[in-house]
């Protein structure tokens, strides 16, 4: 994802999910197992019976439409996605002293505003500050 402290990412260096799956499925055939509601990977099952693997491919195969995730920085930023551009602080308010019914209001906010989906790829697409590793991704 498009989300490295270099900003080295470039989409037409992208392996896709199905392009590994299908290198994969050649040599060690493999079954797609159920989905679990709002699960980031898709989980395959060799058909040997020797074990499962997962994918995650956010970017070729994005799994937005029922993302349920939030994430705090460690210096109390609530974000609602990975790729959000604005960040929900709840450390000023807590030293300000706000109780639980002011924080439950901040966060009922901050996620009512919650991103539809990611835009990578997207005309305009902008990659946010943070890196993964700083984000809590
Ligand atoms: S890109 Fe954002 S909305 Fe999509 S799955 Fe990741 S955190 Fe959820």
């Amino acid at each position: 994802m498009p989300l490295d402290a270099d900003r080295a990412w470039e989409m037409d260096a992208v392996l896709t999910g199905a392009e590994l799956r299908a290198l994969i499925d050649a040599v060690y055939p493999i079954e797609e197992l159920p989905r679990e509601p709002s699960a980031t990977a898709r989980v395959f099952r060799f058909s040997d019976g020797r074990g499962e693997i997962g994918f995650i491919d956010p970017v070729s195969d994005p799994f937005c439409s029922d993302c349920n995730r939030i994430r705090l920085t460690a210096e109390g930023k609530l974000r609602t996605c990975l790729f959000s551009l604005h960040e929900t602080d709840l450390r000023e308010p807590l030293r300000a002293g706000a109780g639980d019914d002011e924080l439950e209001r901040i966060v009922r906010e901050a996620v009512w505003r919650k991103e539809l989906k990611h835009h990578v790829g997207e005309a305009g697409f902008r990659q946010p500050a943070r890196s993964m590793s700083a984000i809590g991704g």
